[in-house]
């Protein structure tokens, strides 16, 4: 057994070529040898938000605080809020954010693939389509 401190990693910014926002992750757990499960927490301001991606193994995201917003490609943008879980398909089109006046924090599980990608990143969500509701 082994307890990590929350504070023994900083926290990552996401990078400008995947996010809009200055969103912070935080890696929760990284599974090592045959384990490939990752877990986060993900902070996104205000209006902050990821591109658009998919996931190769899928993903489940889980809203800690606030208010956020979610969509899938053909669908409209939909609220989630504390306590939510979203269970997102493998290869399945989407981005998730805050909303436009509240920071929201989720926690992201997901797996890479035997090659060790977790998610493929496409075009920025553009402020249409973030508005869009
Ligand atoms: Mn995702």
């Amino acid at each position: 057994m082994k307890i990590a401190n929350g504070n023994e990693r900083a926290s990552r910014k996401g990078p400008a070529d995947w996010f809009t926002g200055d969103v912070w992750i935080d890696e929760i757990f990284r599974g090592v040898d045959s384990s490939r499960v990752r877990l986060m927490r993900v902070s996104f301001p205000p209006g902050a938000r990821t591109a658009w991606h998919t996931h190769p193994a899928g993903q489940v995201l889980h809203v800690l605080s606030g208010e956020g917003l979610v969509q899938t490609t053909g669908e409209p943008p939909r609220e989630i809020h504390p306590g939510d879980t979203v269970v997102i398909a493998p290869g399945e089109r989407h981005w998730h954010g805050a909303g436009p006046a509240n920071t929201m924090v989720h926690l992201a599980l997901y797996e890479s693939d035997a090659r060790g990608v977790d998610a493929v990143w496409m075009e920025h969500v553009t402020d249409a389509e973030y508005n869009a509701r």
